[in-house]
């Protein structure tokens, strides 16, 4: 069973003369353990699957079903506490909380699921994405690459079943960007995640078991395996 299922979804923005259709039909799985890409052109419907996906948008039509559960016609509250259960984001915008440290940042979803933090666990995550010394200090007093590895601890952290990251390199060097990614992949593996993650960039991508490409709101092709574990 796929950790996430896409059933013919379609979405359309709008209606009439102005309506966009966003996506045409899309069916995909995606398995448990499995790290994927999605690219393509600008427009073509890359952050409307993956907010479908992770019920972050409803569906024009069509079914997401994640793990036995079908989302699509869930009610706010039960998406809600699935998400908080089982997803993790990490997003372009980071999404952090200003008024919070990056420590309480990082254990937030935690605190609101009402979990006890894995301590090994988050000096593990903190000591690898190398934030260790930044940890007392608030968004403001962090560089964009500095927030953007608080997201992605915060996503970590938690253990969710399924990460859906945007971007999540877009505000990194090359070098910690490779870090992050690397460190997505071996926790993909070691965890047996479910990652799916929008990409521009083709050396982000080449960190994925799996490439999808959109075009126009529809799967155009795919590549599996596009590298093996000793290019990075
Ligand atoms: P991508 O992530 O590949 O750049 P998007 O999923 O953001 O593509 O957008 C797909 C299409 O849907 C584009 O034509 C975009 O302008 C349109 N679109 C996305 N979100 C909205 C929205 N909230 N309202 C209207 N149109 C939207
Ligand atoms: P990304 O950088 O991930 O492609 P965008 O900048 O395209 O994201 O979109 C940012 C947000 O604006 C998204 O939530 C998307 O749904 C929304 N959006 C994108 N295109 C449109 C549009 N044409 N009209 C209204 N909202 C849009």
């Amino acid at each position: 069973v796929p950790a996430i299922t896409a059933d013919g979804v379609s979405k359309v923005y709008g209606s009439g003369d102005a309506a966009v259709h966003a996506l045409r039909g899309v069916s995909v799985g995606f398995a448990r353990g499995a790290f994927t890409a999605i690219m393509g052109p600008s427009g073509s419907g890359k952050s409307t699957l993956m907010h479908c996906l992770a019920g972050l948008d409803t569906v024009t039509s069509g079914r997401i079903i994640l793990g036995d559960a079908e989302i699509t016609g869930m009610g706010d509250r039960q998406l809600t506490m699935l998400r908080r259960d089982r997803v993790g984001f990490v997003f372009q915008s980071f999404n952090l909380v200003p008024t919070l440290t990056a420590e309480q940042n990082i254990l937030l979803p935690l605190e609101l699921a009402g979990r006890k933090p894995d301590r090994a666990w988050f000096d593990h995550v903190v000591d690898v994405l190398g934030l260790r010394d930044r940890l007392r200090h608030r968004p403001s007093e962090l560089s964009g690459g500095q927030q953007q590895r608080v997201a992605c601890a915060r996503a970590i952290v938690a253990r969710p079943d399924v990460i859906f990251a945007d971007e999540p390199t877009g505000n990194l060097d090359s070098r910690v960007g490779g870090e992050v990614l690397a460190f997505l992949r071996t926790s993909v593996r070691e965890m047996g995640q479910t990652i799916v993650m929008v990409t521009h960039d083709p050396v982000a991508a080449s960190y994925a078991d799996r490439v999808i490409f959109l075009r126009d709101g529809a799967i155009m092709s795919e590549i599996v395996e596009p590298t093996s574990d000793s290019v990075h």
